[in-house]
């Protein structure tokens, strides 16, 4: 099964995703995860994505395809993947549909996990405390929010005219949203 998280920052799609990886038995692909990972390990990919995800801008679409069809064709994801945080511009769907037909792979849904605005900023401060991520520095947040509605807003109609797009509340308790997420699967 290949499923896609999608949402604004800060709506659970990380926590939502460990839980459906559990529940399903398919690994979670967090693209924003491995970059920090990549970040840690002062790694080339790395020392290039600290340019643009500390302050909250997205890495070129060109080097995520890359990575995101890397992933793909890995052996942990020949039965599916949770993929978290990618597309998150119209581009990288149109690539990642490109992606799928070529190996004859079907989206099974994407799962749009919605909050307002101020649950938003409200949760990304919390997490600032908690994690102590660089992009959630409120600068950053402001910039994220604002780059989510500029180019990955746009993504979501992208899945509502294939058809694929679920909506999912997100607000409520973690084992609420989950309920919600795994009816929609099965729908
Ligand atoms: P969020 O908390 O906003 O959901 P993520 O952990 O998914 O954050 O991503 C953190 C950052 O990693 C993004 O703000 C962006 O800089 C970078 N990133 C992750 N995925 C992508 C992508 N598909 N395209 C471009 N940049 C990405």
């Amino acid at each position: 099964m290949h499923l896609l998280l999608f949402g604004p920052p800060g709506a659970g799609k990380g926590t939502q995703a460990k839980i459906l990886s559990e529940t399903l038995g398919i690994p979670h692909i967090s693209t924003g995860e491995m970059l920090r990972q990549e970040m840690a390990d002062e790694t080339p990919l790395g020392r290039k994505a600290r340019e643009y995800v500390d302050r909250g801008n997205l890495m070129p679409d060109d080097i995520m395809i890359g990575i995101v069809e890397h992933i793909i064709d890995s052996p942990p994801c020949k039965n599916g993947m949770i993929l978290d945080g990618f597309p998150r511009t119209v581009d990288q769907a149109v690539a990642l549909r490109e992606m799928f037909t070529r190996r004859k792979l079907v989206i099974d849904a994407v799962l749009f996990i919605e909050i307002p605005h101020e649950l938003i900023v409200e949760r990304l401060t919390n997490r600032a405390i908690v994690e102590n991520r660089a992009d959630d520095e409120p600068r950053s947040i402001m910039n994220r929010l604002v780059v989510y509605d500029k180019n990955t807003a746009p993504v979501k109609h992208f899945y509502e005219d294939e058809g694929l797009l679920r909506h999912i509340p997100g607000i409520g308790t973690v084992e609420e949203v989950s309920e919600r997420i795994l009816g929609a699967i099965k729908k």
